[in-house]
């Protein structure tokens, strides 16, 4: 990868540019798995406008920019990466806005700030995403949601997913422009999107008005399963595989059955509560992650004859 000129770039932005950025920034501690190495550029913008100037510079400059969330749905390599990396941290993009039955959320609001938002306001719908430790713009992305068998008898649907409610999207492409894209625009699919290469600035959403106490009763029930299920260290990306399609048996039992919860390569485990999470113990490193990923993919495919397929998103050269 081309190495960037950073400190060309920056001077570039001077005369516009109001959010902050930082030059050979660590990525550990931007991840929940807390791996990751150096972006040559992070940037937090203050507002669309800043984004936008940011994004027409980059696309003169030939810069590969990525967004980062919570990065709690990635695996970062931990050597140098020659790209620019944003996060909508500002207070702009963390806000929300409610209008009779539509609500408004903007790309950095935290799906935590959109639970309490929705307990205090009465708001229904949103309940399943308790727990899931993510932003909006992360979800919408990957279509975050839950598998309702394992979740709460009072809701239907078979699978939650954080676009079943979505209005429409605005997004900011490669060029600066912002668009407003409607659900069936975005191709939400199992755990994906058509959005990766957009920036997801907000999304409108359809809401059911309910009372504070049964909000708030139903996050409760949605966090305690989760409590049950879910390893307790707070250094894993989520589920590593996607479940194979057909709603039958799901990637974290196909790996049991391989019995492999507790299998170890350095660092890096199978979580023994929940076989779908790789738990990094402490100073695991990207590859001893991949090797284990690869090594439960190869043993799922000789057990069961399943190609299990990543769930989380992998930074590095290759996949950039
Ligand atoms: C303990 C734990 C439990 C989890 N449980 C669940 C679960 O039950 N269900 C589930 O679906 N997931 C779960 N996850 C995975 C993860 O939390 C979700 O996928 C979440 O939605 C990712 O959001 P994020 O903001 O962290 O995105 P990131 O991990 O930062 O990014 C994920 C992808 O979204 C892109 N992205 C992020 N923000 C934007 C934006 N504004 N515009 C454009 N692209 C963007 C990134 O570039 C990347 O491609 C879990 C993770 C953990 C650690």
């Amino acid at each position: 990868m081309k190495a960037i000129k950073a400190l060309d770039i920056i001077r570039e932005m001077e005369s516009f540019f109001k959010g902050i950025v930082q030059i050979n920034k660590s990525l550990c501690g931007y991840t929940s798995i807390k791996i990751g190495g150096i972006a040559a550029l992070f940037l937090e913008p203050q507002s669309n406008i800043d984004l936008g100037l940011v994004i027409q510079l980059f696309k003169l400059n030939n810069i590969p920019f990525r967004v980062i969330g919570n990065g709690t749905n990635l695996l970062i390599d931990d050597g140098r990466l020659e790209i620019a990396v944003i996060k909508l941290s500002s207070l702009f993009f963390k806000e929300i806005l409610l209008k009779e039955n539509v609500l408004y959320l903007r790309g950095g609001v935290t799906l935590a700030q959109l639970l309490n938002f929705s307990i205090k306001n009465g708001i229904s719908g949103f309940e399943f995403l308790a727990g899931i430790p993510g932003t909006v713009g992360g979800a919408l992305v990957m279509n975050a949601g839950v598998r309702n068998s394992l979740w709460a008898a009072r809701v239907e649907e078979s699978f939650l997913c954080v676009s079943d409610t979505l209005i429409e999207l605005e997004v900011m492409d490669g060029q600066g422009e912002i668009l407003k894209l409607t659900k069936s625009d975005a191709g939400f699919v199992y755990r994906g999107s058509k959005l990766n290469d957009l920036i997801v600035l907000g999304a409108s959403f359809k809401i059911k008005k309910s009372t504070i106490k049964n909000v708030a009763e139903l996050v409760k029930t949605f966090l305690k399963k989760r409590k049950m299920f879910q390893p307790k260290c707070s250094r894993s990306a989520g589920c590593v595989f996607k479940n194979p399609p057909g709603g039958g048996i799901s990637a974290g039992e196909l790996i049991e059955k391989s019995e492999l919860k507790g299998w170890r390569i350095g660092q890096a485990q199978v979580s023994e509560i929940h076989a779908n999470f790789i738990i990094n113990q402490g100073k695991a490193t990207f590859s001893q992650v991949c090797e284990l990923m690869d090594f439960v993919q190869s043993k799922v495919n000789q057990n069961f004859g399943v190609k299990l397929k990543p769930e989380i998103e992998i930074w590095n050269e290759q996949g950039l």
